[in-house]
């Protein structure tokens, strides 16, 4: 319902309504998901646990469920200010082209070198590992945007950075090598000779094209064998839900400025971190029982993790080095079709926002196939202006298909979502689409079985 009808196109907040604190949405969760779980012992993890693999503050902060708001550290701040608080856009051109009587907006994250969300979470784990005194990080990188993001921050704090991107994308994408070797990282294709991991998936399969969960593994591994050196995902862990809070903290600020009240939220969901942000203080209200929208998650038809995966214990990684969490999951084992949405392609998800879809809190999750993907993409960027990510043009996508809806039964919703990055990497997936020779590949149940399988059996547990 719109309470107040907006005439700007874009809104903008102030330096000084960047947020202070990050929200932490698990204080206010009625059930906490269930305890991540040490892979040698399969105790709950600890502090103790986590630090030899994460920077010590950020460890507390996934294990942390008490404080519902961390501030954000100064220096972090005064990086933000170069490119947030990011706008909140009325798509107003968009509405025009669907003929629809819905009110679209969309909070764009892509306002950055690095071109997606990512940078939110980078900068405060370069920060943290910079405070500790640590001398370098480790990660991976699918589609390169994290990794990018995290080169970017570990150049900006002075941080060696080591990624291992994975191979198929690597290919795909030659040119993210260079902006993450522009800002001073070390890029390894995954897998690779350089780790135990790598070698021995390589001494099996030898034209393994890679997949986030082996990536994660060698990364791992180089960090917690190198001396001062720690690991930085990008995405599915607690620790990143809460620095990507700034995004919902921005777009409800910017909302109430304008007098407006979603009904529909809507975010594509890879690790679930840019989802979980947008929505986190939305979902506190629908967890206090105050009016709240209909929350939607998008995933590619390809990877299906929450409409087709279990619920259940498993492996981050292909190599179960990391902790047990649970979560929607295909298995760890799962590689999907290399579709051109790298950024979804991960086998889990965060296991906050599992829980919130297991307990219904999150609505619902759609999954759609590329091709429709990419009809919303291009038809967005030749009204709005912004070509959009392959991951964030899902939620255009379901955007379009609800203001179409609207267009039928005359509603005039209020539709947000979440543009979580720009399209210029992924130039060749445009071509695929224009050439007709882009296909739409759904896994049969099959194909999901042999993922499944791989799936741990913990007696007593699950
Ligand atoms: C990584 C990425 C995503 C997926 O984000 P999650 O937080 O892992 O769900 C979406 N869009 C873009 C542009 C990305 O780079």
């Amino acid at each position: 319902m719109t309470m107040r009808p907006s005439t700007e196109y874009k809104t903008y907040l102030s330096e000084e309504e960047l947020p202070t604190h990050y929200y932490n949405l698990r204080a206010d969760m009625q059930t906490d998901h269930a305890p991540m779980l040490n892979p040698a012992t399969f105790e709950p993890v600890t502090v103790d646990d986590l630090s030899p693999v994460f920077a010590t503050e950020l460890a507390r902060q996934e294990l942390n469920i008490t404080d519902r708001y961390i501030p954000i550290p100064e220096p972090v701040r005064e990086f933000y200010r170069m490119y947030r608080p990011s706008p909140l856009v009325h798509a107003k051109f968009f509405e025009e082209a669907l003929g629809t009587p819905a009110k679209i907006f969309y909070k764009f994250e892509g306002n950055n070198t690095s071109g997606s969300h990512k940078l939110n979470s980078a900068i405060a784990q370069a920060y943290y590992a910079k405070q500790q005194g640590l001398k370098c990080l480790t990660t991976e990188t699918g589609a390169g945007q994290w990794g990018t993001a995290l080169a970017m921050a570990c150049g900006f704090f002075g941080l060696d950075l080591h990624v291992f991107m994975v191979k198929c994308s690597a290919q795909q994408k030659p040119h993210r090598k260079a902006i993450m070797e522009t800002y001073r990282a070390r890029v390894t294709e995954s897998p690779s000779e350089e780790t135990a991991v790598g070698r021995a998936i390589l001494a099996k399969d030898p034209g393994n094209t890679g997949s986030l969960g082996t990536a994660i593994s060698e990364a791992v591994e180089e960090a917690t064998s190198t001396e001062g050196c720690r690991y930085a995902l990008g995405s599915v862990l607690n620790q990143v839900m809460i620095h990507q809070s700034i995004i919902g903290l921005e777009t409800k600020t910017a909302l109430e400025k304008l007098g407006i009240e979603p009904d529909i939220l809507i975010g594509c969901a890879g690790g679930g971190s840019n989802l979980g942000g947008l929505i986190a203080p939305f979902m506190a209200d629908r967890l206090a029982g105050r009016r709240a929208p209909h929350f939607i998650a998008v995933e590619p038809a390809s990877c299906p993790t929450l409409t087709r995966g279990r619920f259940a214990y498993d492996y981050c990684d292909v190599g179960k080095v990391t902790p047990l969490a649970k979560m929607y999951t295909l298995g760890s084992g799962f590689i999907p079709s290399p579709n051109h949405s790298g950024g979804l392609r991960y086998h889990g998800m965060s296991p906050i926002l599992s829980q919130l879809y297991h307990d219904g809190f999150l609505d619902e999750a759609r999954a759609v196939e590329q091709t429709r993907v990419f009809e919303a993409a291009t038809l967005f960027a030749r009204v709005e202006g912004t070509l959009p990510a392959p991951e964030s043009a899902h939620a255009i996508r379901v955007a379009m298909d609800e203001a179409l809806k609207c267009k039928e039964t005359g509603e005039e919703k209020v539709i947000v979502f979440g543009l979580t990055g720009t399209g210029y990497f992924d130039l060749a997936a445009y071509t695929a689409f224009r050439n007709g020779t882009m296909t739409d590949y759904i896994p049969t149940d099959e194909d999901l079985a042999v993922g499944f399988a791989n799936i741990p059996h913990l007696e007593g547990i699950q």
